[in-house]
């Protein structure tokens, strides 16, 4: 789960991070509110979304830039009423963009140099590590691919933890001195106990400053959190903003369905996450393209079924679907009762591959046969993707 930047400088500041004074607005009124506290002075005024790259991005109506330095606070209601409701197009977000709701207003800093600090999990070495560059403010991924040995890496054992040296060798390689040894300590120890006690994936904080008057300071931050551990950790799902996410995925998670949308034209209804996976592939293999990622689960029942298949239809992109059943402990005749009730519930407008295997499949099969439905019944999971692939093709 993403959170918005204003949310993570929150945090980051009861973790002891320091960050500008800043506030958050979601209607014009709130803009004029947040302009208010700060002083007639330079206001920064920054698009909330959940993508980065949002300095360099531009707006679809030709607006650039969803970070501006402006000179006074005329200036921050006039930035601000060309961002709010705009969409704002970054090289993470896609062509598409992001509608921009919220806006974070901060007061400017005099920056003396941008570093990149960030802690994030490791899944090869199971660890969290430190990333750390001289060269922050810009894309971190092209200084690691152009100069790598610019990142500083150091990983944090989940036994002993951050160990004070660790944070004096990072600091040192940054170059700091004196009393920014001292503060960087600080600020990196404040980042993994949040890292920590949140179940974070990723703290990254895109630049850290330091300003004219020599204070170490948080200007950006994203932060990703565990979504299996956010249960533990209520007070990080109310920062959750459904305007960030896919409105099918929010669907889905409302009943119990793994589902992430992809791009492509045949959707998959699977169940299992290997088998979805092995079924995108397989799709893929026959020249097609999968438009989601669809796990019904284990024990799934007709109402989710049909749940599924509303997600799936409501997706324009959706050229033909392709379910794919091993039947274990769900049985085939369940699945095939679901399929039969959503048909029913649910106007399939497109072809309809059934490939059903396991547990009670000739009952399943039957079901489906005298059923009346409209589909194409198969036997293999090769079979059923070459099938559904060719109907695709045919009709796009
Ligand atoms: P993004 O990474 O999405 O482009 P940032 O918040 O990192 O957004 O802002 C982009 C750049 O804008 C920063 O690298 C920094 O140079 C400048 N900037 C951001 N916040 C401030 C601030 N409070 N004061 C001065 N400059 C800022
Ligand atoms: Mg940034």
């Amino acid at each position: 789960m993403n959170i918005h930047e204003y949310q993570a400088k929150r945090l980051l500041q009861e973790y002891g991070v320091p960050v500008p004074r800043g506030y958050a607005a979601q209607n014009s009124r709130e803009v004029e509110t947040a302009i208010s506290h700060l002083g007639d002075d330079m206001i920064v005024v920054k698009a909330q979304i959940h993508a980065g790259g949002r300095g360099k991005g531009t707006f679809t109506d030709g607006y650039k830039g969803g970070v501006k330095v402006v000179k006074d606070r005329a200036a921050a209601l006039e930035a601000a009423n060309h961002m709010l409701d705009n969409t704002l197009v970054t090289a993470q977000t896609g062509p598409e963009g992001r509608k921009v709701q919220t806006l974070y207003f901060t007061e400017a800093c005099d920056i003396e140099h941008e570093y990149y600090l960030a802690i994030v999990l490791d899944r090869e070495t199971a660890q969290s590590v430190i990333i750390a560059s001289t060269e922050g403010g810009m894309d971190i991924e092209a200084v690691a691919e152009a100069t790598p040995e610019k990142l500083i890496r150091v990983p944090i054992s989940p036994t002993m933890g951050l160990r004070h040296h660790q944070c004096r060798r990072v600091a040192f390689a940054l170059g700091f001195e004196g009393d920014q040894v001292k503060q960087f300590a600080r600020i990196l120890t404040g980042v993994y106990k949040m890292f920590w006690e949140k179940n974070a994936m990723l703290v990254e904080i895109n630049p850290l400053v330091t300003t004219k008057s020599g204070q170490l300071m948080a200007l950006d931050a994203k932060v990703s959190f565990d979504g299996n551990a956010i249960f533990q950790h209520p007070e990080i799902q109310q920062l959750r903003d459904l305007n960030e996410e896919d409105p099918k995925e929010i669907e889905a998670s409302k009943h119990n369905l793994a589902y992430i949308a992809l791009d492509g034209n045949i959707a998959c209804m699977v169940n299992g996450a290997g088998l979805a996976m092995a079924t995108m592939d397989i799709i893929q293999s026959f020249g097609g393209s999968p438009a989601n990622f669809l796990d019904v689960g284990g024990g799934a029942n007709e109402d989710q079924v049909t749940a599924a298949f509303k997600i799936i239809l409501s997706d324009p992109n959706v050229k033909g679907i392709l379910v794919n059943i091993f039947g274990g402990i769900m049985k085939c005749d369940v699945i095939a009762n679901g399929i039969v009730a959503a048909a029913k519930n649910v106007d399939i407008t497109v072809p309809l591959v059934v490939r059903l295997e396991g547990t009670n499949v000739e009952a399943g099969k039957k079901i489906l046969r005298e059923s009346g439905v409209a589909l194409t019944p198969a036997d293999s999971l090769v079979q059923a993707a070459e099938i559904i692939v060719e109907q695709v093709k045919a009709i796009s």
